[in-house]
């Protein structure tokens, strides 16, 4: 069974509308500050699908351009001044930001509250912890998918395919919060696919196209690709090779209209979950 994320976002992207409406009766106008340094144009395509993303779905969208040789001080005082102004509910920085940047320390200055990525080190904690917090888009989307495709989470073997702070470890923690049996492999990893082949529910992120073959996904199992590479004739492809391994996987999403669409929806309801808890 193919996985449709883009019908499953499209469902969500109405309930945003619906709790955007309800949050404007409580006097509450949900806002998201998108800051975008520099020209990448795959970052510019981005920041512009989640601004109509936001108006589409009722929120008010600032996206706030800063030129490639942004020192980081300016960077600083600009994420500063949106944690201190009372109409933003959220505050995303888009990455990767140049490489004079230090990202990590843009991140952490981000207000906790208004951090509607769900990378500041808190929101990270809270969610190792299994405290509740802001959790991030990617793989918050990963487990809407499982769950409104009916997959069941708990006592399943499930295997994560990639170790970083944006999708892999957030995606494993998550997967452990919902009563999965979790391995996280990564490049060191020896003998990937006699992991991969265990998983029941088997989460790709490694930026490998074509990297999980028929042969390395037991038969029956929900396979999720996160991977988006950009092929040489400009087509986005994923980290799974989608034709091979649709013939032995239970479920399977494509790239694109897969995990894509559900990460903008995810940000949608952070950055409404951002608004109500901060009355804003
Ligand atoms: P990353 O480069 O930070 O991390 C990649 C991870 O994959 C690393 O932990 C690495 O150890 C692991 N890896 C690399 N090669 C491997 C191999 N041969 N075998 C096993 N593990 C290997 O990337 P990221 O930010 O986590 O993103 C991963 C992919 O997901 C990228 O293609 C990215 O574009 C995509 N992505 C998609 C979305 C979306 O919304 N669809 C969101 C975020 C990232």
């Amino acid at each position: 069974m193919i996985i449709d994320g883009k019908a499953i976002a499209a469902a969500i992207r109405e309930e945003a509308k619906a709790k955007a409406e309800s949050l404007k009766a409580r006097g509450i106008i949900p806002s998201l500050s998108v800051i975008l340094v520099g020209d990448d144009p795959a970052s510019q395509i981005y920041v512009r699908n989640k601004g109509r993303a936001c108006d589409s779905a009722g929120i008010v969208s600032n996206i706030i351009r800063m030129p490639a040789d942004t020192s980081q001080r300016a960077l600083m005082e600009q994420i500063t001044a949106l944690n201190g102004d009372a109409t933003v509910s959220g505050i995303l920085v888009q990455l990767p930001l140049p490489a004079h940047l230090d990202e990590a320390m843009a991140l952490e200055l981000i207000d906790p509250r208004k951090d509607v990525d769900g990378l500041h080190p808190m929101n990270a904690g809270y969610m190792a912890l299994g405290m509740p917090g802001i959790v991030s888009c990617t793989p918050k989307g990963c487990i809407e998918l499982l769950k409104r495709s009916g997959i069941k989470i708990a006592g399943a073997n499930a295997v994560v395919v990639g170790r970083s702070n944006i999708v892999g470890k957030p995606m494993a923690m998550l997967l452990l919060k919902e009563h999965a049996t979790m391995t996280i492999c990564h490049s060191r990893t020896a003998d990937l696919g006699q992991i991969t082949r265990q998983a029941d529910i088997l989460v790709v992120a490694a930026g490998r196209q074509a990297l999980i073959t028929e042969g390395m996904v037991k038969p029956g199992a929900a396979v999720l690709d996160v991977g988006t590479n950009r092929g040489q004739d400009g087509k986005l492809r994923g980290d799974v090779d989608f034709e091979g391994v649709s013939r032995v996987a239970g479920w399977i999403t494509p790239v694109p209209r897969g995990v894509g669409p559900m990460t903008i929806a995810m940000l949608l309801m952070n950055t409404l979950e951002a608004a109500g808890s901060q009355g804003v």
